[in-house]
């Protein structure tokens, strides 16, 4: 069985008609997770449960009852996601003992429609970069090179996804870790649009843009996934009671005619030659599956880099005040007084990324400079909006390029933090603006990398993102797999 080629459709068939079991394709999962271990995408695997839940599933199957929409899916979820009674480390040496007393609503919804949870992905420390190296527990490789990152901070999940060691997996983005690292690694990333999924289980980077989404092999999938996760949950205020449609029937249907925009800001300089090649021939499939490209602009793209990491450092100062040594994971010995444990906790626990973020963020939340940076930065997101807003009315669908390159080497930019930032500099609209945003791959440059395109779409419009990424999947045609897998 080869779960990077198995779609959730083909695997309930198959179950149902009882020509695999749910037990034999979690023990291929366990055993390929363990043949990658050198990848490194997995902090917990969680045998035992995973392996329990299938043979209910099997059971199920002997007494010919209806299947669960997401029967015997194998599913990995990013470490930054609780689940009750396991290991929960949000890539993060401060967390690293913490048992969590509640499971996530996202990976609950997964659960009871069936999903086998086989583990925690490795991830950034707090999810705060884009290239998963410096995660407490190691840097993450990709299987298409192995001295190039696989993107982040999601890079287990889109790892775990890419090598066919699990079917779907789990990440969250608040600048892009979803969508960059599908990119980076060939497979298909989904962020929902801000409020489509519950966030309540998933550990705070920055409230006001953090996402759960999935990373698939394909679009069908991505579909299905969201069906299940998406629709207001009590225990987050933020997610939205609007409507969740059906995707999935919608998907196949064409594009006919449908408006998609080009925004030349996002096609100039420090895109690579090749990523752009890549994305000029997408485009041109979409033309030739009935789409109309046009040129829209988006004038306040240049501000999206400076706004973001001045939001999302200021909700994470605030959100991360909570890891003091009392209440969750790591405590550092022989302190003195309570402050000094507090502060030899935080100055032990946190890794210099996260320490760097939390100093920029406390400096623009500071009595005196809060309406200079936060209060302008909260200003220029809403012209982002507005220029999102303004472009809707032109085109249906934005397509761009998600990434500015391919994968780069581990370590080229983990010296230069303003470098690594540059690398969601395509993503982080998406988040500030809290519209939908999907990455498939579309090619491979001439050294054997994948590149990824990304599709943005209305508030609340996946029906419609998914729907275009499955016809351009389609006409695409991309089938290459990673040399380890
Ligand atoms: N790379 C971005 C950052 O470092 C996005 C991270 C994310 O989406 N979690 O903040």
């Amino acid at each position: 069985m080869d779960l990077k080629t198995i779609t959730i459709d083909s695997l309930r068939k198959r179950l149902s008609e009882r020509e695999v079991k749910a037990v034999d394709i979690c023990q291929t999962a366990l055993d390929r997770i363990e043949s990658l271990a050198e990848l490194n995408a997995f902090i917990t695997v969680t045998p035992q449960s995973a392996l329990a839940r299938a043979e209910e599933i099997d059971r199920g199957v002997v007494r010919s009852e209806q299947l669960p929409p997401l029967a015997g899916v194998i599913i990995a979820v990013k470490d930054n996601m609780v689940i009750r009674d396991v290991r929960t480390t949000a890539g993060s040496r401060i967390l690293y003992n913490y048992k969590p007393p509640y499971t996530a609503t996202a990976i609950r919804r997964l659960e009871d429609a069936g999903a086998l949870i086989i583990g925690k992905t490795n991830c950034f420390d707090f999810d705060m970069g884009s290239s998963t190296e410096n995660s407490a527990y190691g840097p993450v490789k990709n299987p298409w090179d192995l001295s190039r990152v696989p993107g982040g901070s999601s890079g287990g999940s889109a790892v775990a996804v890419a090598t066919g060691m699990v079917m779907v997996a789990l990440g969250s983005d608040t600048g892009g870790s979803i969508r960059q690292p599908a990119s980076l690694s060939g497979v298909v990333g989904l962020k929902p649009t801000y409020g489509r999924v519950s966030r309540y289980g998933l550990i705070a980077f920055g409230s006001s843009l953090d996402q759960i989404g999935p990373l698939t092999n394909c679009v069908e999938d991505s579909a299905r996934i969201l069906a299940i996760i998406s629709g207001r949950d009590p225990q987050d205020s933020t997610s939205s009671n609007c409507p969740v449609d059906d995707y999935v029937s919608s998907i196949n249907e064409d594009i006919k005619g449908l408006r998609v925009g080009v925004p030349r800001e996002y096609y100039g300089e420090g895109l690579d030659a090749e990523v752009k090649t890549a994305i000029e021939d997408a485009l041109r499939k979409l033309e030739s599956s009935g789409a109309e490209v046009i040129d829209i602009k988006l004038p306040h793209t240049e501000y999206a880099v400076p706004v973001y990491y001045l939001i999302a450092t200021a909700e994470a100062s605030s959100n991360l005040a909570r890891y003091d040594g009392v209440r969750y994971g790591f405590r550092a010995e022989e302190a003195a007084s309570l402050k000094s444990m507090y502060s030899r906790t935080r100055d032990q626990g946190f890794g210099d990324e996260v320490k760097r973020r939390i100093m920029l963020g406390t400096y623009a939340l500071s009595a005196g400079y809060y309406d200079q940076y936060y209060g302008k930065a909260q200003r220029v997101r809403s012209l982002i909006e507005r220029d999102f807003k303004n472009a809707f009315e032109q085109c249906d669908v934005i397509a761009t390029p998600t990434s500015p390159t391919p994968a780069f080497r581990l370590n080229e930019k983990t010296s230069d933090p303003l470098e690594m930032y540059l690398s969601d500099i395509y993503t982080i609209t998406a988040n500030l603006a809290g519209i939908p945003g999907i990455s498939l791959p579309c090619g491979l440059t001439s050294g054997g990398l994948p590149v990824g395109i990304q599709l943005l779409g209305k508030h609340f419009n996946e029906a419609l993102l998914l729907r275009t990424a499955n016809n351009l999947e389609r006409e695409l045609g991309f089938n290459s797999r990673p040399p380890l897998s």
